[in-house]
């Protein structure tokens, strides 16, 4: 009973994404095909992704490594694509390398040295997103706009990381209109990163449920989307 309910929420709040994603994109010109939807499950029981895999969707996001490892582990078999989008700390990249498909949050040099030797160890590729500060906020993870030329050396020269493009996490902002002017930053800063550059950066993965609208308007190819999908998220529990 509760499954079904489940189920049937979640087969609602997709269809509502995928609705909203394509009068965005068409409404700026853009191929709502380009626009890539992570499901952002974290503190979401297993079941909801269990339900929203069985409805077609194969891309799920979580922030925390340990809690990923599990759901991943339970999930095992399935056809599902995972990407980490919360700060990645070092002594957690061995169990990240290992389970997730894309890290979206390479911000520092060390982190991708690191990652790119656990690759070579695990004899895969991994893909990867820089993470960009693009609010310049002190307590948020991301590297520094000025910085990402440096970094982007850096990951250029680890053959087993596959840089698809850029991420960004801005300061929040009520009124999504706000949020606007960092999207607008973190494209610019692709362009400019792209500037005679062989292999262009590709992805910009911006926009979250309150402002993924406004994100693609602005050149987001991964929105990252939970509470849309799958309703409110149970809070933090103590001590994390
Ligand atoms: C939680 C989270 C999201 C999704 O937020 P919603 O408001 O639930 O859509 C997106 N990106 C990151 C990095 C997150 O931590």
């Amino acid at each position: 009973m509760e499954y079904t309910l489940t189920v049937m929420e979640i087969r609602d709040g997709l269809a509502g994404i995928h609705k909203r994603v394509e009068a965005a994109a068409l409404a700026c010109g853009r191929d709502p095909e380009e626009i890539k939807i992570v499901a952002v499950s974290k503190r979401f029981p297993a079941e909801k992704i269990i339900a929203a895999n069985e409805l077609g969707h194969s891309l799920f996001g979580e922030n925390q490594v340990q809690e990923a490892r599990d759901k991943i582990a339970l999930l095992e078999g399935r056809d599902i694509e995972w990407h980490l989008i919360g700060h990645l700390q070092s002594n957690k990249a061995r169990i990240a390398a290992q389970c997730f498909d894309c890290i979206q949050t390479v911000d520092r040099p060390k982190i991708a040295r690191r990652l790119d030797n656990l690759a070579s160890e695990f004899g895969r590729d991994l893909e990867v997103l820089m993470q960009v500060n693009v609010g310049g906020e002190e307590q948020k993870a991301g590297i520094d706009p000025g910085d990402a030329p440096q970094l982007l050396a850096v990951i250029d020269e680890c053959p087993n990381l596959r840089l698809q493009g850029l991420m960004t996490i801005p300061p929040y902002t009520e009124d999504p209109e706000d949020a606007r002017n960092y999207f607008q930053k973190l494209r610019e800063i692709r362009d400019t990163l792209n500037e005679g550059r062989g292999v262009p950066l590709q992805d910009l993965s911006m926009g979250m449920s309150h402002d993924f609208e406004v994100a693609i308007q602005e050149g987001a190819t991964i929105i990252r989307v939970g509470t849309a999908i799958f309703g409110q998220r149970p809070p933090l529990k103590s001590g994390r």
